[in-house]
């Protein structure tokens, strides 16, 4: 798997100053993508054992809450093997930090290819919030919480998988946010 950049004490890609992997790939093709150039698989650096230690070495830090992984798409099918051995291996050497995801792939097409997916199986059963759907220009909201678009969710994984009846549990819930600024929009 090849990745675009690591970026340190991050603030804007989930809770508190994080490590942001910025993985290669991405078939979504949302218009207005501010990350288009990380769509090619085959672009940017292999993910090699000097960046996975440069990702540890943050990990490590005490003021770091955790990983973010983002991109391109870091669930881009190709991603998948790659992405489950970093997200095991971050867990259990730092089972105390958090691992955030972006993906543009909603829950519900995520649910649909998990039975048959044993790499995204594992992956959605160790991380701790997935940040999904893709960028919709129409619902840009910069006053959103970490995420671009008012369509995507902020969702809590392991609530959200102990749920038997599919109910969706959001770690953040940006739904007031939105419909404050469409209430302010009509008003002004
Ligand atoms: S999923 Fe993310 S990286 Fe991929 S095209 Fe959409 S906004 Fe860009």
């Amino acid at each position: 798997m090849r990745y675009h950049n690591i970026t340190k004490a991050d603030m804007l890609n989930g809770e508190g100053l994080r490590v942001v992997l910025w993985t290669s790939g991405c078939d979504h093709h949302c218009p207005a993508c501010q990350n288009a150039l990380t769509w090619d698989e085959n672009d940017g650096l292999l993910l090699d054992d000097d960046a996975i230690q440069e990702i540890y070495h943050e990990l490590e830090q005490s003021w770091c809450n955790g990983l973010t992984l983002s991109g391109g798409d870091p669930l881009f099918l190709k991603n998948r093997k790659t992405i489950r051995d970093l997200v095991l291996n971050v867990k259990m050497r730092y089972p105390k930090k958090t691992i955030w995801v972006y993906t543009g792939y909603t829950w519900e097409e995520l649910m649909s290819q998990m039975e048959n997916d044993s790499n995204l199986k594992e992956i959605l059963e160790h991380i701790n919030v997935l940040l999904e759907g893709k960028f919709v220009l129409k619902l840009k909201e910069e006053k959103l919480k970490y995420v671009g678009s008012a369509n995507q969710r902020i969702i809590d994984v392991e609530k959200t998988l102990q749920k038997e009846n599919g109910e969706i549990v959001l770690y953040i819930d940006n739904s007031s946010i939105a419909h404050q600024l469409k209430k302010e929009s009509i008003t002004c």
